[in-house]
Order: structure tokens, then C-alpha cells, then sequence
């Protein structure tokens, strides 16, 4: 095996091996190669033709290549689907080196630090986390590098962790070697990348930015962050923000599933942006603001005093249209300036990049004269935060001209009367181009040639041209032949040369000095960038701030009133979303009455008649009135809500079976242990996953549990009407129905919330639609009546039975009494009954066929409760036409 490798191997494989988690790409003249596995995993995953080097060898090296000048687009490829690429340069000239070219790592680019972020993403956050774990407990950071945004917080739970990670999105989360296996298990499970970090690093880089952290073990995992950057990545942090320590506890929390299910951020179904909360809100004219505006959403506020000041100045915008869009038109303008700020601290930003921040800065007295207008002592503070940074736009203004190369080498980049040396340099320059065309002028006259010119070109430098048929003209002891073209040649004289020496020499002297100018001014921005990401914050809260005004306006949304007790009045609801799809003259609204002395709606109603649809626009408005913006109804009062939490299945997951009721459980069980009385919980149609009577049973066992102990404000949706006789036993709880009535033989929704339960023989009703023979809807409406009485009889016993009341030791000890009970209530009914033809199999009227007795042996398999209308409609179509 101990075969020898080219030197160029050995170098590669030293560098290799400290990036034996990465791709490394490896510059080898115009390209990246990538060697060994990684270039048959490349090639794979980038779809890349696999070669070899040394084909000719016993084992040749595996290899495929992608031009320098593209790499980018093949490293997002990589990192997106999470894979970390080591960019290994040539450190020295080729042409010059002696021996083996140097070559170096100059970026290490992993999921969590990718800055070059175009697109879709520059409207959200990259958030690289580092977790520890202490003792009992869990610390998290987070940053962003791209705006240096840095965040620590302790939790007291894996889940709690794994929770954040998701709120965060964060596809990298670094830790070190001692993490717990269930953290890990579910890192892998949804694709985040755990980079390994050991040791904490010395360096005042620390020391800086854990300064204002008082919690040891936060400090200790903010370190852990910044060690991973200082290790891997070979950039300046000089633009990260000293860490902020923030508790989950002062912001709604809301849990992944329930952000999943309100669809806050994703679309359930298409798994893209439009037809969420976000998508509808976001009117920001910047991507900072809509980078906000998510971070909002995603942390509504609990303190009363900050919910109000974002009203009021949301109210403000409001009122004033004029104001707003003068603001909009200014922040149009506004480039993202804390990722400009992240650039500059990289040293990547170009003279595009300044003058779209001199473009910015400009817009900055202006967007305040319009605050001042409005002369509301509401935009006091926000107005002071608004740093024009006059010195930074002075200074490019003089310095950079209003259209540079995007080159920053190749000189045109610094304005004329900036630097006193480069003014001489280019009038060398510029006189140098008269001396052309003079000596040109006068080579015609010399040689008689009119059609003689001279020339310039990369290779051959100046060059006096003259055409095949003249040839003979040229003075031969003065003209020295550089290169001969089809149907001319090219020459030099001692005197273009020496002209030439001078030319050059300027522009190259000009070029570099340029380039020393350039770094120097983006050394001075850089020492400004805290007053950068200063007047960035504030620019961008701005900016949600009028995006909330505009939808508000656009979609009438009222300020809603805060108020500290339990009670929730809300005239006209809406769910803004689903308004939004549907037009504001078709979308029926709804009130919600929930004051001090309800706590549950119990809310029935055929299928699609709107029931989720109500409970999600009560969550949604909440969230909306904590993240500071107006509601969707005519009138809405609110407490603060501390948690949200939802069991709202999609239509399609109640088709799985055991593994979804399961789910359904977890989440049940989530919400009644962690709710509080400030809490708000949805449950739609809780225990429909299992048998009839189980999930009956459940349900109610569920409700008497929080009614009981939790006392949290709570939708429930039920299809089991006997579940709405609990209202006369649990005083807390009211019962709304929505209604559906029949026109023209259809039904028709009504999506109309009233008080008391549904009509129970709506089942029945939908059946008598389809034509079913008289004396079976007679039969069922009999059948009905008894299971209804029995169950309420069942209800009214359990409830008013103290201890019968589930304990918080023993939740679930109940529902399974119930079960029993329930279908010893159920069982004899069937039996007993003796003029039952339909439902007995030995008929004694008349004798059934077989088809009819398949058609019988159906209907008493049939889970009525677990059917929707127009399924029960399509079976009772199938054995119509079967027994015809
Ligand atoms: P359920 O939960 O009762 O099965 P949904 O809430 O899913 O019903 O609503 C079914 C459909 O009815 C929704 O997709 C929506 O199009 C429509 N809908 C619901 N509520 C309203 C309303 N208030 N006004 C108009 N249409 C509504």
C-alpha cells in the first residue's frame, strides 16, 4: 500500500486532513478539483463528470473539477443540503513559485456561517446556535453572522432546546462531545448539521462579547459560539454584537407544532410562504424589516407596555397616509444595511456596496423630517435612534465616484480631488493619451501613411499599426516589428516606447493607490459599525411599523384593547388569510365571547362549516394584537396570552389512524401540562383518531380536565353532540354551534357562530337529502334519541361525580371507566330491541338476499361518527344503486 504520492498529493492530503468533514476544493490554476471521496460524492451530488488522475496508475485518483470563476453556485448546492466546503487557494503566483505552489484554506463556508445569502434568503436570518449543558440545565446561543446578532438563553429541558433550534430554523447548531442522544437523535432526524467544538478559546474577541452576560453557563456557550468562528472561520467578527441574554418567558410562547399548525411562516399544504400570517403581513419595504418582522411573529410580546408603544405608533401611521408613504419611498431606497454592516467587517464590500450605503444613509434626514412632521411624541425615541452617520456619507461622497466597476482592484473607483498623488497620476495618465495622438499625427506626417494609427493591447503593450500596401513607406532604421496581423503590422519605435514606460507606470501606480485609498475608507466605515447596526434596528422596526399600518388599512384591522383579567370580546372576527383568499363581502364574521366567567366554547357544527376555521382566526388575532399590530374585527379586546397551544388536525392526517392519534395525544398531553389560566388552547375535534365511545370519552375526560384544573381560555370542536350536555354541569363552559341550513334541497353553510349546540339530527338530515326510505330515517332519529339520552345521563353522572374528576396525577385514569360505561350503555340497545329489521341479521318479516345482506353487514360496520357528510352520502348512493 505504501505507494508514493506526487507531491501535490502529500500537499493535498496535509491540508485534507484538518478538513476531514468538509469538501475541499482545491485551486489547481482555473479550477476548484476535488480529490478522492469527496469527488465521487461531488460529482454525484453536483453532477459533475467523474475523471481520475494517473489514470495510467495501478489506482488511479478519483477527480472532478468546477471552473473558478462559478464556484459559488456549486458551493450553495453543497451547503444547502447541509454539507460544510473547505476553499483551498493558491497562495503565490504560479508563474513565480519555485517548487510546489503554496497553497491555504481562506474559507471554511458551513451551513450556519454562509453570508452570501441572495434571493429568498435575504429576507431571512441564517442563525448558526451553539448549545451546553449544565448541570440540569441547557444554555443556547445563536447568531447571525451575516447582521452579528448574538443571543443566549438557559433551558430547562431537551425539548424546550430541540423547540428553539426549530423556532430559529438553524441548520448548524455547534456543541460539545457531551450532548444527550435524544438532543442528537433529533438534530440528525431533521437534518441540522452538530459541528463539534471543544476547547474555548483566549482571546479578547470573548472577553468582549460576553461582557454584559451574568450567568456563568451562558457565557460559557456563547464562548463555545464564538470559539467555532475564531477556529473555522478567517474572517474578522469585528461587526458581532455583544450578546443580549433573553428569557423564553418574555415573549407568547407558542409551540413548533401550533406554529405549524396556525401556519405562521409555512404554508401546511405547499410548504412555501404565501397563504401564511407572515406572507399576509409582510408590507416591508426593506429586507432587514421583513427579517423583523418575522422575528416578531415568531416572539409576540407579553409586556403591556411594549404591546402599546408598537400600537400607538402603529395608530400613528395609520392616521397619517401621506406621512406613510413618503416613509415607504424613503425605505425603498434603503439597502440592507446589516448585512452591509457584516460585509464590511469581512472586508468584501465593493464600491457598489458604498455608495448604495451613501444612497441610504442620504434617505436617513429625510425619513426623520417626516417623523418630526408628524409631531407625536410617540416617535421620539425611534427618531433619536436615527443616526444619519453624515461623516460615512461625507466621506464616500467625496471619496467614491456615483458608478464604480464592481473590481475594486482595477482602479475608477475614487473620485477626482480626493487624493492629491492619484490627481497627478492621472494627469500622467490623461497627457499621456495627448502624446499619442500627437506622435500618431505625426508619424502620418513623416511616413505619408494617413491610414497609420496607434494602438493598445494587453500583451503587446502600445504598437504603431500600418497596412500591408504601405509597408514600404515606414522609416525601416526607426520602426521595430512587434507583430505581423493578415493584412497588417505592428511595430515599436524608441520613442512610443518611453511614451509607453510613463503611460503604464502611472496607471499602475494610479491602480494601486486607488486600492490602498479604497481599504482605508472601508477601514473607517468599519469603525462605525455599531452606529450602522444602530440606525439598521431602527430603521427596520420602522419598517414593520408602517408595514403594520398598511394591512392594517388595506384589510381593516382594528387596535385592539389589551387588558390584564380573562376577558376576550371580539366583534366581526376574521381569519385574515382566509379573508384575504376569499374577499372581504364573502367572509362571514364571527364574535367571540369569552368574559371572566367562561372559559371554555364548546363549539359543534357539521364538517366544513367552519369550525377550525374560527378557532384559527382566534389564535391568529392574539398573535397579531402581541406582535403590536391591529386585528381583524369591528371590535376586539384581549387578554395577554403567556402560551398558545393547538390540536388542529389537516383534514388528510386523520386518515393515517393509530400513529396520528397518537400525535394527537402527545399534543393534547403538551397543552394540558403546560397551559396555565393565561394560556389559550384549540382543540379541534379532539379523539377522533379512535373508536367512537374512546374518543367520546376522551374528549370529555380532556374538557372536565381543564375546566378543572388548567383554566385556560379554550376552543374545543367536537362532532359529539353529546358532549354539549356538559354545559349544564360545568358552569365555565358555553356551548356555540355554526350553523348550516338546507336551500333547494343543498346544503348550504352558513359559517355563522351562535350560541347553543348544533342540531343534532344533522347526520340524519344530510341521509334524508340523499332519499333514504322514511321508515330508516325514523329509525335512526329513535336510535339517536336513545344513545343521546344514555350518554347525557352518563355525562351528568360522571361530572357531578367528585370522584369521578380527573386528578392532574391521573389525567387519563378516567377515560377508560368511561369507555366501559359507555358501551355497556351502547350494547344492550342493539340488542334489546326487538322490532329492530334493519339492524337484526335474522329478519323476521321477510328474507334478505345476499346483496342486501351485504348492504346490512356494511351499515352495522359503519363508523357514522367517523364519516363526513358527503361520505355518508357516497355510501348510501353505493348501496342505493346496489339494491335497485
Ligand atoms: P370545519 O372545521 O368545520 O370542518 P373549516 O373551518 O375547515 O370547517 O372550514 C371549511 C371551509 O369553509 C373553509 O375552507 C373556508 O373556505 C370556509 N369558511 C370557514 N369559515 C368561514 C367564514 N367565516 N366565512 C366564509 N367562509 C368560511
Amino acid at each position: 500500500m505504501a505507494k508514493k504520492q506526487t507531491p501535490m498529493m502529500e500537499q493535498y492530503q496535509k491540508v485534507k486532513d484538518q478538513y476531514p468533514d468538509a469538501f475541499l476544493f482545491y485551486r489547481l490554476g482555473d479550477f476548484y478539483e476535488l480529490f478522492n471521496e469527496d469527488a465521487v460524492k461531488g460529482a454525484q451530488l453536483l453532477e459533475l463528470t467523474l475523471t481520475t488522475r494517473n489514470h495510467s496508475a495501478k489506482n488511479p485518483i478519483p477527480m472532478c473539477g468546477v471552473p473558478h470563476r462559478a464556484v459559488e453556485s456549486y458551493v450553495d448546492v453543497l451547503i444547502d443540503k447541509g454539507y460544510k466546503v473547505a476553499i483551498c487557494e493558491q497562495m503565490e503566483d504560479p508563474k513565480k513559485a519555485k517548487g510546489m505552489v503554496k497553497r491555504a484554506v481562506t474559507r471554511l463556508i458551513t451551513p450556519g456561517t454562509q453570508m452570501d445569502l441572495n434571493g429568498d434568503q435575504a429576507r431571512q436570518n441564517n442563525y448558526l446556535a451553539a448549545i451546553s449543558q449544565a448541570d440540569n440545565q441547557f444554555n443556547l446561543a445563536y447568531t447571525d453572522l451575516s447582521t452579528g446578532e448574538l443571543k443566549t438563553t438557559s433551558l430547562g429541558s431537551v425539548e424546550g432546546v430541540i423547540n428553539e433550534l426549530i423556532n430559529l430554523q438553524s441548520k448548524e447548531v455547534v456543541g460539545e462531545e457531551a450532548l444527550p442522544a435524544r438532543l442528537k437523535a433529533a438534530l440528525d432526524s431533521r437534518h441540522i448539521l452538530l459541528s463539534q467544538q471543544t476547547e474555548i478559546l483566549k482571546r479578547s474577541e470573548i472577553s468582549y462579547l460576553t461582557q454584559d452576560l451574568t450567568a456563568a453557563g451562558q457565557r460559557h456557550v456563547v464562548g463555545l459560539l464564538v470559539s467555532y468562528l475564531l477556529t473555522t472561520q478567517k474572517r474578522s467578527l469585528a461587526h458581532m454584537q455583544r450578546a443580549i441574554a433573553y428569557q423564553p418567558s418574555s415573549f407568547m410562547k407558542i409551540d413548533h407544532y401550533s406554529k405549524t399548525n396556525l401556519e405562521l411562516m409555512t404554508n401546511l399544504r405547499s410548504g412555501k410562504r404565501q397563504g401564511t400570517l407572515s406572507w399576509l403581513l409582510d408590507e416591508t419595504k426593506t429586507a432587514m424589516g421583513s427579517r423583523l418582522l418575522k422575528r416578531w411573529l415568531d416572539r409576540p410580546l407579553i409586556d403591556p407596555t411594549a404591546i402599546k408603544e408598537r400600537q400607538d405608533k402603529v395608530a400613528e401611521l395609520l392616521d397619517h397616509y401621506f406621512e406613510r408613504s413618503n416613509l415607504q419611498e424613503e425605505l425603498i431606497k434603503v439597502y440592507d444595511l446589516e448585512r452591509l454592516a457584516g460585509r464590511v467587517a469581512y472586508g468584501s464590500v465593493n464600491g457598489r456596496d458604498l455608495i448604495q450605503l451613501k444612497t441610504s444613509l442620504e434617505q436617513v434626514p429625510k425619513i426623520k423630517y417626516v417623523l418630526e412632521a408628524l409631531d407625536s411624541p410617540v416617535f421620539t425615541d425611534l427618531t433619536s435612534r436615527l443616526d444619519p452617520l453624515t461623516d460615512i456619507a461625507d466621506l464616500i461622497d467625496r471619496a467614491i465616484v456615483e458608478e464604480p466597476p464592481i473590481a475594486v482592484t482595477d482602479g475608477g473607483v475614487i473620485k477626482d480631488g480626493y487624493n492629491d498623488q492619484l490627481d497627478q497620476y492621472r494627469d500622467a495618465m490623461n497627457n499621456g493619451k495627448q502624446w499619442i495622438a500627437d506622435l500618431q499625427e505625426q508619424e502620418r506626417q513623416v511616413t505619408g501613411i494617413n491610414n497609420l494609427k496607434i494602438g493598445y493591447n494587453h500583451v503587446f503593450g502600445y504598437f504603431i499599426e500600418v497596412t500591408k500596401v504601405n509597408l514600404d513607406k515606414i522609416p525601416r532604421d526607426r520602426y521595430e516589428r512587434k507583430q505581423t496581423l493578415v493584412n497588417a503590422e505592428r511595430f515599436s519605435t524608441p520613442e512610443l516606447k518611453e511614451k509607453e514606460a510613463l503611460i503604464l507606470g502611472a496607471q499602475e501606480k494610479s491602480v494601486a493607490l486607488e486600492y490602498d485609498l479604497f481599504v482605508k475608507i472601508r477601514e473607517q466605515v468599519k469603525e462605525q459599525i455599531q452606529r450602522l447596526q444602530k440606525l439598521a434596528q431602527a430603521l427596520s422596526e420602522l419598517d414593520v411599523l408602517q408595514s403594520f399600518a398598511v394591512v392594517s388599512e388595506d384589510y381593516h384591522f382594528v387596535r385592539p384593547i389589551m387588558n390584564s383579567g380573562h376577558q376576550l370580546q371580539i366583534k366581526d372576527g376574521r381569519h385574515p388569510v382566509v379573508e384575504k383568499f376569499m374577499g372581504h363581502q364573502e367572509y362571514v364574521p364571527n364574535d367571540v365571547q369569552m368574559g371572566d366567567d367562561t372559559d371554555i366554547l364548546l363549539i359543534t357544527g357539521p364538517n366544513m362549516s367552519g369550525k377550525s376555521t374560527y378557532m384559527r382566526q382566534l389564535a391568529l388575532t392574539a398573535v397579531m394584537a402581541q406582535m403590536g399590530c391591529f386585528v381583524p374585527a369591528s371590535r376586539a379586546e384581549l387578554p395577554i396570552f403567556d402560551q398558545i397551544f393547538t390540536r388542529i388536525g389537516a383534514a388528510d392526517d386523520l386518515i393515517s389512524g393509530e400513529s396520528t392519534f397518537m400525535v394527537e395525544m402527545m399534543e393534547a398531553n403538551n397543552a394540558l401540562s403546560h397551559a396555565t389560566d393565561r394560556s389559550l388552547i384549540l382543540f379541534d375535534e379532539i379523539g377522533r383518531g379512535t373508536a367512537t365511545y374512546d374518543g367520546m370519552a376522551l374528549a370529555q375526560a380532556i374538557i372536565e380536565y381543564v375546566h378543572q384544573h388548567v383554566r385556560a381560555k379554550t376552543l374545543f370542536s367536537t362532532h359529539y353532540h353529546e358532549l354539549t350536555s356538559l354545559e349544564e354541569t360545568l358552569p365555565r363552559l358555553k356551548n356555540v354551534h355554526v350553523g348550516a341550513t338546507e336551500k333547494n334541497g343543498e346544503l348550504v353553510f352558513l359559517h355563522k357562530v351562535s350560541a347553543g349546540p348544533a342540531d343534532k339530527s344533522y347526520g340524519i338530515h344530510v341521509a334524508k337529502l340523499a332519499g333514504m326510505p322514511a321508515p330508516l330515517l325514523k329509525r335512526a332519529d329513535q336510535i339517536l334519541q336513545k344513545l343521546e339520552n344514555k350518554e347525557a345521563e352518563l355525562a351528568k353522572k360522571g361530572a357531578a361525580d367528585p370522584t369521578n374528576q380527573p386528578t392532574p396525577q391521573q389525567p387519563a385514569a378516567q377515560p377508560n371507566d368511561r369507555v366501559q360505561e359507555a358501551l355497556a350503555a351502547a350494547a344492550p340497545l342493539v340488542e334489546q330491541n326487538g322490532q329492530m329489521e334493519l339492524f337484526n341479521p335474522q329478519p323476521t318479516a321477510k328474507k334478505l338476499d345476499k346483496k342486501e345482506e351485504r348492504v346490512l353487514n356494511q351499515l352495522k360496520e359503519l363508523n357514522l361518527m367517523g364519516m363526513t357528510p358527503m361520505e355518508v352520502m357516497n355510501q348510501l348512493y353505493d348501496w342505493q344503486q346496489k339494491l335497485k
